[in-house]
C-alpha cells in the first residue's frame, strides 16, 4: 500500500539530548491509518503529530479495546539508524489484535508504516550513548456504538519519542516489593498482550509498594499467589547459582522480546538458562542458602534492570550488597553494544531504515543482517 507522507510546514527541533526524559516529548510526525468493513486497511499516512478527533461513543472509551507495541530506534556511530526486532514487535502486535477482536494490519504494511516514520523523522533519532527513538504503535476501536460486540472500526497509530538515557548514571539496583494482594493478569486474560487494560490493572500496587519505599511490584499468579511472573512492567529473571530461570510463559505473562533476546544470548554464551515455575518459597529458600545471586527486569525501556532488594511479609531480601550482578552487567552491555552498532550483531536483530531517495527509491538494506 502507498504511504502518503504530509509533511509539518515547519520543522520543531529536538530537546538536548539531556532534558529528553522518557516519552514526553514528541517528533513531528505520526503515521496513521484506518480500518473499516468492505475497505480493509486503507489511507495509511504519515501527517504531522497532533490531537486526534474521535466520537466520544467510541468503543475504545468504553470497552478498553486497545493495545500498543514499544521498541526503538538507535542512531549508531556510523550515523545509520537501526531499529531493534522490528519484525518481532509486528508480530506481537498482530498476536494481541486477534485477542483482542481487533484487526491487525499485515506484517509489511506495519513495517513499512513505521520503517517510512522514523525516516521522515530520522533527525529526531538522537545519538548520544544511550538515547534512542521510542516507537509506540497503537490500535484503537473506534466505532461509535454502545453495544458490546467487537468493534467494526479501527484506527492504527505510531507516535515516537526521543529518550533519554535510562540509566544516566550507571546501572542502577531498585528495591522491589513482592506482591501478595493485587495481581496483574490471569491465565487465560490480557496478561500475554500489551493491552492498555493491564496497565491500569496494575497501577494502584505500584502505588501502594511506592508508600512503602520500593519502586515496583514483583508480580505472583493469580490462582495462587504462588509462582513469580513479571516485575512491574517488566519480564523477569533469576540467577540461582549457575542457573539462570525466568517463568515459563504461561498465558499470563508478557513475551518480552528483550526477555527472548536474553535467552538467546545466555544460551549462546554456553549458560544454562531455563524457563520454568518459580515460586516465592524457592526465592526465599534459596536466599538464605545463598544461592539467590542475582534479579533483574528485562524490557524495552530500560534494556535489564537490576533488583537490589526484594520485601517479602516484612522480609527484606538484599541481593548482592546492592551491587549490580555480573550477569545483569554483561547482558545489559551485549544488548546495548548490539543496539549501538558497537557490537556485532550475530543474531540479526537490527533493521535499518533506509534513506528515502528524492526520486521514492531507497537505499536498499532491511534487514540489516540476513535473519535466522
Ligand atoms: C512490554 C512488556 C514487557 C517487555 O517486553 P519487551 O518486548 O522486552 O519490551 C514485559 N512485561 C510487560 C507487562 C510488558 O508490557
Amino acid at each position: 500500500m502507498k504511504i502518503d507522507v504530509t509533511r509539518r510546514q515547519t520543522q520543531r527541533t529536538r530537546p538536548a539530548d539531556k532534558d529528553l526524559g522518557f516519552g514526553k516529548v514528541f517528533a513531528d510526525h505520526m503515521f496513521m491509518m484506518d480500518h473499516e468493513p468492505g475497505k480493509g486497511w486503507h489511507s495509511a499516512r504519515v501527517v504531522p503529530y497532533g490531537p486526534l478527533t474521535l466520537d466520544p461513543a467510541s468503543a475504545v472509551f468504553h470497552y478498553g479495546q486497545a493495545m500498543f507495541e514499544g521498541l526503538k530506534a538507535f542512531r549508531g556511530k556510523d550515523d545509520v539508524v537501526r531499529i531493534f526486532r522490528l519484525d518481532e514487535h509486528c508480530k506481537r502486535l498482530a498476536r494481541g489484535a486477534e485477542r483482542l477482536c481487533m484487526p491487525s494490519p499485515d506484517l509489511a504494511l506495519l513495517e513499512d508504516g513505521i520503517k517510512t516514520l522514523v525516516d521522515v523523522d530520522r533527525a529526531w533519532v538522537p545519538a548520544s550513548v544511550g538515547t534512542a527513538l521510542y516507537i509506540r504503535p497503537t490500535l484503537i476501536a473506534t466505532e461509535p456504538f454502545l453495544g458490546v460486540r467487537p468493534s467494526a472500526r479501527h484506527t492504527f497509530f505510531v507516535i515516537t519519542s526521543p529518550v533519554a538515557a535510562y540509566y544516566a548514571e550507571g546501572l542502577n539496583p531498585v528495591k522491589i516489593w513482592i506482591e501478595d494482594t493485587y495481581v496483574r493478569a490471569s491465565k487465560g486474560g490480557l496478561g500475554a498482550v500489551k493491552a492498555g487494560a493491564n496497565y491500569a490493572a496494575s497501577l494502584l500496587a505500584a502505588e501502594e509498594a511506592k508508600k512503602r519505599g520500593y519502586s515496583q511490584v514483583l508480580w505472583l499468579d493469580a490462582a495462587n499467589h504462588r509462582d513469580l511472573e513479571e516485575v512491574g512492567t517488566m519480564n523477569v529473571f533469576i540467577r540461582f547459582n549457575d542457573e539462570v530461570a525466568t517463568p515459563a510463559l504461561s498465558g499470563s505473562i508478557l513475551p518480552g522480546i528483550t526477555r527472548a533476546s536474553v535467552i538467546d544470548l545466555l544460551r549462546s554464551w554456553g549458560m544454562n538458562a531455563t524457563e520454568r515455575t518459580i515460586t516465592v518459597d524457592e526465592i526465599v529458600e534459596r536466599h538464605k542458602k545463598g544461592e539467590l545471586l542475582e534479579v533483574f527486569g528485562s524490557g524495552t525501556a530500560a534494556v535489564i534492570s537490576p533488583v537490589g532488594e526484594l520485601g517479602w511479609h516484612g522480609q527484606r531480601m538484599v541481593l548482592g550488597d546492592g551491587n549490580v550482578g555480573e550477569v545483569s552487567r554483561r547482558l545489559y552491555e551485549a544488548i546495548t553494544g548490539i543496539q549501538y552498532g558497537t557490537a556485532k550483531d550475530e543474531h540479526g536483530w537490527l533493521w535499518e531504515v533506509p534513506v528515502a531517495r528524492p526520486n521514492g527509491a531507497s537505499k536498499k538494506a532491511q534487514p540489516a543482517v540476513a535473519r535466522h
